[in-house]
């Protein structure tokens, strides 16, 4: 049995609630190590980069909030916090800063406006992923953000579903652009329409989702996500991963931490075994994979002003460099979404934000205010595609700084190259890939490496499809930081692909 599993099994990851009392009184120095790895099921986190400085993380379905959430949010950074709050790939936010005697009422604010923390780390279902622009998306073939409450409802705050082998992503998503990056996620409902062909039967056409299981990007690396020709109709889409989630929990290798994810399942079993075993617990036969309704390659990243379906409304994608904003720079967002929009906000799976519901006759009003020198909807290719992870300042596994040396690459190679038309460049600090490179055209893993005799911060560096045919298709190795703008010139310099 693994460390995580025989603290499980000595007390329950939520139990710790009722430690918290105790530790606010106590200080951080008394929180055991396993409390310690139990605070991170009520979203805590224990830094050991920034001692009895804590991290939380903020559970936002599919990165719906509007401008009262993010206004708690800023205040909260502002009060307890750093003075910034970083948005991260599964569209929720991170406070930093704030001592353990903090976190009642850090909750208490974030509950007035309807936010937990929730189950957001360890081996729990984390963030549920969908468009950001659900409901509104010109190119989206149904509006799935209730499934994802549905869903979301069914799990947080119910210890049926906080022992998972491990962690536990999931995408539910309508959106007919690749938005969220299904392939790399433990269930993946990406739009199709059903049947894929020949006569329709009783109460078919229906527009729904294709389901895959078992992809991920840490534990090995990437693999994508298994398709288990199974169409769900939007009425049985949350209880199919409520199902398939049960799964996991009963069956799901709980050894080796890095064999522990959703896809060694899958391996072991394969699709059929497993689409079995769905139908069993649904009592049903599913029907077959519908006509899938996402591209074969590319995806959208929803920045820049897109005309929504409601006519006359528009959606304002703001980019926010590498995730991190300032809490002057939220309380100014929250600010414009009242001003110009009707309050609602959204978080990008590319660690941006979106201004919705924008009137044509406002569009201008908007465009003109001086945030949006900071936050632009017509930033530069290479910035708008920038993601990068936490990085060494605040995470023990990091073997770089990312998010500075993100944007500043960033900025070298706007600068070198002028715009790049669109380019996703995405920075994770080590393996564990939570900046999302093993989907990026640019993904860079951060490392240490000896050059010349010398230990120094490097990257290896993965190129996407629109490489395809170059020479440097194949990873680049130990690349080490300081020469890191130079290379990527070299390359995109000779890249009409990727140079619009
Ligand atoms: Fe930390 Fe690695 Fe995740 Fe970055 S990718 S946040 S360094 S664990």
């Amino acid at each position: 049995m693994n460390k995580i599993e025989e603290y499980k099994s000595e007390k329950p990851g939520l139990e710790v609630m009722h430690d918290l009392p105790r530790y606010a009184e106590e200080g951080w120095e008394a929180i055991t190590d396993g409390d310690k790895e139990r605070l991170k099921w009520l979203g805590v986190f224990f830094r050991r980069q920034t001692p009895g400085k804590f991290m939380m993380r903020v559970r936002i379905p599919n990165g719906m909030s509007n401008s009262e959430q993010l206004r708690v949010i800023a205040e909260l950074g502002q009060d307890c916090g750093k003075g910034f709050v970083d948005i991260t790939t599964r569209q929720q936010v991170q406070l930093r800063w704030f001592r353990i005697d903090q976190v009642r009422q850090i909750w208490d604010r974030l509950e007035s406006v309807g936010l937990v923390s929730l189950q957001t780390g360890m081996d729990n279902i984390r963030n549920v992923v969908g468009c950001p622009l659900s409901g509104l998306g010109a190119n989206e073939l149904l509006d799935a953000s209730a499934m994802v409450r549905e869903y979301n409802d069914m799990f947080v705050g119910n210890p049926e579903y906080t022992n998972l082998p491990r962690k536990f992503n999931v995408t539910i998503t309508g959106c007919m652009d690749n938005c969220t990056h299904g392939s790399t996620q433990d269930i993946s409902l990406t739009p199709a329409v059903c049947p894929d062909e020949g006569e329709p039967v009783l109460g078919f056409p229906v527009l729904g989702f294709n389901v895959a299981v078992g992809g991920k990007q840490g534990s090995g690396g990437f693999r994508p996500a298994t398709p288990l020709n199974v169409f769900a109709a939007p009425s049985i889409a949350a209880e199919v991963c409520n199902q398939i989630t049960l799964i996991f929990r009963d069956h799901g290798p709980r050894e080796a931490r890095n064999k522990c994810r959703l896809a060694f399942l899958v391996d072991e079993w394969g699709a059929d075994r497993f689409r079995e075993e769905l139908e069993r617990r649904m009592g049903c036969i599913l029907p077959p994979a519908g006509r899938d309704m996402t591209p074969e390659d590319g995806s959208t990243d929803h920045m820049g002003i897109s005309a929504q379906k409601q006519a006359g409304l528009n959606a304002a994608g703001l980019v926010v460099p590498a995730g991190r904003i300032s809490c002057g720079q939220l309380l100014e967002v929250a600010r414009l979404a009242d001003t110009y929009g009707d309050g609602q906000l959204r978080l990008t799976p590319g660690q941006n934000l979106i201004i919705p519901n924008v009137p044509d006759a406002r569009l201008e009003g908007l465009k003109a205010e001086p945030l949006l020198t900071e936050l632009r909807h017509d930033a530069p290719g290479i910035m708008r595609g920038l993601v990068s992870c936490t990085g060494i300042d605040y995470c023990h596994f990091a073997q770089i700084e990312t998010k500075e040396l993100a944007v500043k690459t960033a900025a070298k190679l706007h600068k070198t190259l002028g715009d790049t038309g669109p380019l996703t460049m995405h920075w994770s600090g080590c393996s564990n890939a939570c900046g999302n490179h093993t989907v990026a055209d640019i993904g860079i893993q951060g490392k240490r490496a000896r050059v010349d005799g010398e230990v120094i911060d490097a990257v290896d560096v993965f190129l996407g499809d629109k490489f395809a045919g170059m020479a440097e298709r194949e990873p680049l190795t130990n690349v080490p930081c300081d020469v890191l703008p130079e290379v990527l010139t070299r390359i995109l310099g000779r890249t009409p692909a990727a140079v619009a």
